[in-house]
């Protein structure tokens, strides 16, 4: 085996070990024309200037006794010490340490990401504890955090736009909420959102937050917020940022609860496979994250509604553009799959070139064919089964059945593709529960005759005060409105 070859693992990386010491992870874009940047300039930067995605140039690899010793932390102490090595000294311990403590301090169960017993050889992982009921908390809290750390210590402040059409946009909220050194401004599509999931985002009355309603489609929105960063002057003026889920610190946040489900299950001496549904494969590109530092996950296995470019991707090689479907499962209601670039890089033996010209001619042509070769060595590790709705439901109820358990209809298809996997006995399989079910109650209506309860902490979500900006789908509007409110009020810049 050549060195930096690791056994079962996609492409030909270097590997950094720990016991080395600290060595910083500078990061790469993955269209290999960017500068390699620090953790913090990542950060703040999000997309690189080439249009590519960053990685890490090596990845920081843990021992089995890394791993032994850090069994039975707390959650916040386990999340420092896996992303200590991708910080790189930008952000030293103690502070990292008091971040985590932080990020986690609002979620209402006190294990953070519990795991439950479904059956002999299935898990599931709760990854819906935190203040928005959906796993995308977890990087969030801790982005929200970040981003106001390094912006204080450089004197800077950014302007957050962002573009939902659900989950996303009220966990950047609530992350956002009260920094001294963030603005928020999320645009949503009017009367296109749940009541839930607008609520959750209106109902935030803190004066750095700014929701707005465009007349429009979700597609409206995303047009808009391209033309906000397209617009250069006005892009630095109020230093614009963004928190999707492109950004490399929310890969690296997600790693930690792969950590502690291995751990818990045994790790570093007992495999585990991990079931994930997905949409942006940026929840399951943090499980082959979490295999690529010496976890020992050994299948990653994919679950997709019926927008299932993915699905298609790991069955054929290929990958093509088609419309999006409204499903149950809103927040996978997605045709391109973005942070599948980083994979990509590693089935191209990290060629930024090779990568960008393949990238290029996916946007151009709407097709993307990677060849039998590279898809026998993605097939080796992924595997995707996709669910359209009424199977969705099928599973809602058959799991409910089964179980007692209620699981809202993302989570029921990461199930459904855990199960249909067949591990063998001694691969256990660890499903992520990506949303509290209350937040889809109309779906599990449907499939079980019940509506799920909201948790406490939201009881009252109806009866709160909303706040939200109704805007025509215009850019000029949306830009001044952005300026009125203040977006970079001291007019400092931040580097992104
Ligand atoms: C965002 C989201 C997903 C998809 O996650 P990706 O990282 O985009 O693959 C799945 N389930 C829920 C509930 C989500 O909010």
């Amino acid at each position: 085996m050549p060195p930096g070859l690791r056994p079962g693992c996609i492409g030909r990386y270097s590997r950094l070990s720990l016991t080395k010491g600290l060595l910083p992870v500078r990061y790469v874009s993955t269209r290999g024309a960017a500068p390699a940047l620090a953790f913090d300039e990542v950060l703040l930067a999000g997309l690189a200037r080439d249009g590519g995605l960053y990685v890490p140039d090596s990845w920081p690899v843990f021992t089995a006794d890394d791993w032994r010793a850090m069994r039975g932390l707390a959650y916040p102490e386990l999340v420092a010490r896996v992303i200590r090595p991708f910080v790189g000294g930008t952000i030293d311990q103690a502070t990292l340490e008091r971040l985590t403590a932080q990020a986690y301090r609002g979620f209402d169960h006190p294990a953070i990401a519990p795991l439950k017993q479904m059956d002999a050889g299935l898990w599931l992982m709760e990854l819906f504890h935190g203040p928005t009921l959906a796993f995308k908390d977890f990087a969030l809290q801790l982005l929200g955090l970040l981003f106001d750390h390094v912006l204080t210590q450089r004197g800077q402040r950014c302007t957050i736009v962002g573009a939902t059409s659900g989950d996303t946009g009220s966990a950047a909220i609530e992350a956002c909420r009260d920094r001294p050194s963030l603005d928020v401004f999320m645009l949503h599509p009017f009367g296109r959102v749940s009541e839930v999931q607008r609520r959750q985002m209106t109902t935030v009355l803190s004066a750095n937050v700014h929701n707005i309603a465009v007349d429009g489609s979700f597609d409206d929105c995303q047009d808009l917020l391209k033309g906000l960063f397209n617009d250069l002057a006005f892009r630095d003026r109020v230093g614009l940022s963004a928190v999707n889920s492109i950004n490399w610190a929310r890969i690296v946040a997600q790693v930690a609860y792969y950590a502690h489900a291995a751990l818990s299950l045994g790790a570093p001496e007992r495999r585990l496979a991990v079931a994930v549904p997905s949409g942006n494969f940026g929840n399951v590109y943090s499980a082959y994250a979490a295999r690529a530092i010496g976890l020992p996950i050994e299948r990653l296995i994919i679950g997709s509604n019926r927008n299932d470019i993915l699905t298609r991707f790991f069955d054929t090689g290929a990958m093509a553009i088609g419309t999006v479907h409204p499903t149950l499962s809103p927040s996978m209601d997605i045709q391109v799959s973005s942070n599948l670039e980083r994979l990509l890089f590693d089935l191209y033996d990290r060629d930024g070139a090779a990568t960008a010209k393949a990238m290029q001619s996916f946007r151009a042509d709407g097709r993307l064919d990677v060849g039998a070769a590279r898809l026998k060595r993605a097939q080796a590790l992924f595997g995707a089964t996709r669910y359209d709705d009424d199977e969705t439901k099928a599973i809602i109820a058959r799991e409910f059945k089964a179980s007692g358990e209620v699981l809202d209809p993302h989570s029921a298809i990461g199930v459904a593709a855990g199960r249909a996997a067949q591990c063998p006995r001694d691969l256990p399989v660890v499903a992520l529960a990506t949303a509290h079910p209350a937040k889809f109650p109309d779906a599990v209506e449907q499939a079980i005759g019940r509506r799920p309860a909201l948790p406490d902490r939201l009881k009252d979500l109806y009866a709160r005060e909303e706040r939200c900006m109704r805007l025509p789908n215009d850019l000029g509007a949306l830009r001044e409105f952005i300026l009125a409110r203040g977006g970079a009020r001291d007019g400092k810049r931040s580097a992104a």
